[in-house]
């Protein structure tokens, strides 16, 4: 890491600390030559797998395109905008946990309906009827049966 001041390549760490949650490493460094401080910010480079598209094409994760699929379906619903972030971080972990360097977007539409289904009732039934392609009406009426039912258990 050159000094940003002086370019001098040598520089030295003098502070080291886990930042976001443990996410960021944060490091104060130290020019051995010009003796001026600065911080570096190191994150780990973990590649999301590509979607492959139902008509076969691939694609690039796009967060803002999951973002945006999700809200509306929570749309007017009471879910905190930090409960649907947290949602999202849980299904980037998930996407890159699994080691895949693609995946389908059905798939990716499965991971979203698990955490809808915590989130929203409605918001689930919502995004699954979009996303799961119901084969007919009555696939569509039996997981809204299924629902109700849970929500009679707690
Ligand atoms: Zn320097």
């Amino acid at each position: 890491m050159f000094c940003p001041f002086c370019s001098e390549e040598d520089t030295k760490v003098i502070d080291s600390r886990l930042v976001s949650d443990g996410s960021q490493v944060r490091r104060r460094r130290e020019c051995s030559k010009c003796g001026e401080r600065f911080t570096t910010y190191e994150i780990a480079e973990l590649v999301m797998p590509r979607i492959i598209k139902s008509d076969g094409k691939r694609d690039g994760f796009v967060e803002e395109k999951l973002r945006a699929g999700m809200l509306r379906a929570l749309e007017k619903r009471p879910v905190s905008s930090e409960v649907v972030e947290a949602a999202i971080n849980h299904i980037k972990q998930r996407l890159r946990a699994s080691g895949e360097r693609e995946i389908s977007s059905a798939l990716l539409g499965e991971l979203v309906m698990e955490e809808l289904r915590v989130l929203d009732k409605v918001a689930y039934v919502r995004f699954a009827s979009v996303y799961r392609n119901f084969e007919d009406m009555d696939a569509f009426h039996e997981e809204i049966k299924k629902l109700k039912k849970e929500e009679k258990v707690k």
